[in-house]
Parts: structure tokens; C-alpha cells; sequence
């Protein structure tokens, strides 16, 4: 297999996209409030794609998926808010369809300006997306002459606008895509030591995989938030209404042993800031493992576990960090993770710090740092799934750089 972190996926520059259609694959799966982009981070993530191609003359058609309508028409998953915002943000005029096939976006694309672009309704309404139909792919790539897939975000999803579409069109993969790839391949291969992961959040079982692939290639790997509360109760410390999920205990007992053998340095919290509830935050102690009262609960890690943080951190080269550390959402229970955000802010300039998962990235703007990082992942599930070493189907099925600038592809485009 071609090396991950040497990028060998043909891009967009590959492509001839000049008074060409070209149909990017975008992740515009933003939150939605009152009919507003709540947060507009994955919106503003493909705004450089989207003017160098507008540059390069292209005709751009953009496809999204948004939310879970499970293949039919859910009026609160339609694209509007974002057509608006993303007019707002690229300074151009954003025709948006009411179905992303069928008529309408044949004719809007006959109308379309050069300065202009198209984008098409929630992909999801439709159920043959999710289930990779053939048909479906070949109806959506019937719109365009080449296809760009700047979805880093979906690429762990074998759907039809991710893969089957790269049957019918020459495809390359986006800057974003191409991107992220080359910035988390990076931990994979060429990575410069001493590397420290840093993992929190709420479940152990949403990261086994990852847990024990990156227990296995880092120096030192840090556990916080509810994670570690899974760690810690599976070594036998009571931790009373904590969140702790029982049934990950065996997985939990596996990557400690896995880091014993891997010679893996395992830090868990020593100290824990518990309450009685967080909502309302309730009166707060910091207490060891050992000592959670009963019917309290662990928030946050405390600050002798953030000194055994900052030390671990202090010299790393290579960091990544996925899961807040504690209850951040609610104050004062975000010190914690605020304080691991400026320790990565601080390695500015001496290591290569990467920062990916929903959660931890709303942590990291909050903190304002999101600018102190080297790269900022927009996608979480599919970050975690390249992080252990398994092939995302919507990079596999992108042709390689040597097949040629626009090589060959099976079947036609009719
Ligand atoms: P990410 O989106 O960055 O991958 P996760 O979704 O795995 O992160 O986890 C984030 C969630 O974990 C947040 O809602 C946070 O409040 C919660 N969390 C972290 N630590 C704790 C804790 N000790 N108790 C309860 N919830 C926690
Ligand atoms: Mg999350």
C-alpha cells in the first residue's frame, strides 16, 4: 500500500476543471439553531476550495449531506440555512435546488453565472446515498464532467456521493481532503518522538480502535474525561455516580496492557474534581480516586494531574488530542481541558500538534487557541478511523497521482 503520510492521491490540480462542471463532495453537516448555522467552522473549511476552483473557472456544483433524514424529505435537514451562510462568507451569489436530482438542478445549472455556484439539497434525502446505489451515483454524476471529493468528513462512509460516484466521473481528491490526509498521515508515519496522544471524552467504547492503535505507536498516552473514569473504575476505584461504562472495563484492562507492552507510559488522573451534580454545578472538592464521595461524580481532572499533563507534554514533538477532559460544556468544570488547550498552544513552533473530534475542537475555539495548533481536523469519526490504521473507502476508491492526470475510470459517464 502506498504511504498515508507521502499523499499519492491524484488532487484537484490534476484535474482539468477550467468551463468544466465539476461536482464537489463537501461535509457541510453543520449544527442547525432556529434555522441558523449555529456553527459555521466545517462551512468556512472549504471556502479556499470552493474560490480556487471559481479561480480556475470552474462551474461548481457542491453536494452535502446533513443530519440523519434516513432517505426521505425532512424539512428541518434542507440546506437553506447553509445556502445563506455560505453566500455570506464567499462574497457570491449561492443557487440552492429543492432536490439534488431530478429537473431542477439541470436547469438552475444551464442558468448558472461564472460567479455563481450551485448547491445541491441534502444528499440523504434520497436513500440510495447511504446505500452506495449505483444508480443513485450515476443519476448525481449525469450533473457534471469531473468530481472533487473535499469531504474528509464522510470519507469514512461507503455512500453513494463518496464512492460509487468515482465509477462515473474522473475524480480527484480536494484540498481540504488532501489536506487532512497528509496531516494525520503524519502521525502515522513520519512521526517525530516523543509522541504524545492525549484522549478524553465521554465513552472508552467510541475509541476502542483507536485506543489501541495509538497505545501502540505514541511515547506517552494521556486518558482524562470520562474515559479515564472508565480506566480507573476498571482498576478497581469506586467512583460513585461518576460517568464510568461498565461494559469497557475488559477493553480498558486490554490497553493498559497493551501499553505495558508497547512500553507505552499510561498517565491517568491522580487527583479528580468531583460534585455532586453539574447542572447545577453544585460545591466542589478535588479528592483522589480512592476518595469520590458517594453520590458524587468526576467532572474534571485536577491540578496535580495537570502538572503530570504538563510534563508529559513539555518536551513532545508530536502531539494529538481527541476528547475533552472533562465536563466542559459547564463552568468552572472546562478548566481542566482550557488548561490542556494552552499547554498544546504552547508548543507553538516546537511540535507538530494536531486537534480532532467534534467536541474537543468547540473546546479548543472556546479557549480562542484554535489558531496555536498546527492542524485543526473537521472530521471526527473519520480522523479517528484513519488514526487506527484502517483505509477510508471514500480516499481507497480516489485514483492514485501515477494513474495519470486524469487516467482512466470504468464506465461511462452516460
Ligand atoms: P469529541 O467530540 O472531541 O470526540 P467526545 O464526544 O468523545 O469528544 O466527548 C465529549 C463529551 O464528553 C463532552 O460532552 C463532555 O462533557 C463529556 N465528558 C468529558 N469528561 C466527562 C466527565 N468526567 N463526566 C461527564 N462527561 C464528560
Ligand atoms: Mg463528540
Amino acid at each position: 500500500m502506498a504511504s498515508r503520510g507521502g499523499f499519492a492521491k491524484r488532487t484537484v490540480d490534476d484535474l482539468k476543471v477550467e468551463g468544466r462542471r465539476v461536482l464537489v463532495r463537501v461535509d457541510f453537516n453543520v449544527p442547525l439553531r432556529q434555522g441558523r448555522v449555529a456553527d459555521d467552522t466545517r462551512l468556512r473549511a472549504h471556502l479556499w476550495t470552493i474560490e480556487t476552483l471559481l479561480d480556475r473557472r470552474a462551474r461548481v456544483i457542491l453536494a452535502s449531506h446533513l443530519g440523519r433524514p434516513r432517505g426521505r424529505v425532512v424539512d428541518e435537514f434542507r440546506l437553506d440555512p447553509v445556502a445563506q451562510r455560505l453566500a455570506d462568507l464567499l462574497g457570491v451569489e449561492v443557487l440552492k435546488t429543492d432536490d439534488c436530482l431530478g429537473p431542477e438542478p439541470a436547469q438552475a445549472l444551464s442558468r448558472l453565472d461564472q460567479d455563481q455556484v450551485l448547491l445541491l439539497e441534502n444528499l440523504r434525502f434520497h436513500p440510495g446515498e447511504e446505500q452506495n446505489d449505483p444508480e443513485f451515483a450515476r443519476a448525481l454524476a449525469a450533473l457534471a464532467d469531473c468530481y472533487v471529493n473535499d469531504a474528509f468528513g464522510a470519507a469514512h462512509r461507503a455512500h453513494a456521493s463518496v464512492v460509487a460516484i468515482t465509477r462515473y466521473l474522473p475524480s480527484a481528491a480536494g484540498p481540504l481532503m488532501a489536506t487532512e490526509l497528509r496531516a494525520l498521515g503524519r502521525l502515522l508515519d513520519e512521526v517525530e518522538r516523543p509522541f504524545v496522544a492525549v484522549l478524553g471524552g465521554a465513552k472508552v467504547s467510541d475509541k476502542v480502535g483507536v485506543l489501541r492503535s495509538l497505545v501502540r505507536r505514541v511515547d506517552r498516552l494521556i486518558l482524562g474525561g470520562g474515559m479515564a473514569n472508565t480506566f480507573l473504575a476498571a482498576e478497581g476505584f469506586a467512583l460513585s455516580a461518576s460517568l464510568v461504562e461498565p461494559d469497557a472495563f475488559d477493553a480498558a484492562r486490554e490497553v493498559a496492557e497493551l501499553a505495558r507492552a508497547a512500553g507505552t507510559e499510561l498517565i491517568v488522573p491522580v487527583d479528580l474534581v468531583v460534585a455532586e451534580s453539574a447542572e447545577p454545578p453544585g460545591p466542589r472538592r478535588t479528592v483522589g480516586p480512592a476518595d469520590v464521595p458517594p453520590g458524587w461524580r468526576a467532572l474534571d481532572v485536577g491540578p496535580r494531574t495537570l502538572e503530570l499533563i504538563g510534563r508529559a507534554l513539555a518536551d513532545a514533538r508530536t502531539v494529538f488530542w481527541n476528547g475533552p477532559v472533562g465536563r466542559f460544556e459547564v463552568r468552572p468544570f472546562d478548566a481542566g481541558t482550557v488548561a490542556v488547550a494552552r499547554m498544546l498552544a504552547r508548543l507553538q513552533g516546537r511540535a507538530f500538534t494536531v486537534v480532532g473530534g467534534g467536541d474537543s475542537v468547540a473546546a479548543l475555539q472556546q479557549a480562542g487557541l484554535a489558531g496555536a495548533v498546527s492542524h485543526v481536523s473537521t472530521g471526527g469519526g473519520a480522523a479517528l478511523e484513519f488514526l487506527e490504521g484502517r483505509e477510508l473507502p471514500g480516499v481507497a476508491c480516489l485514483p492514485d497521482r501515477d494513474a495519470g492526470a486524469e487516467g482512466v475510470w470504468a464506465g461511462g459517464r452516460t
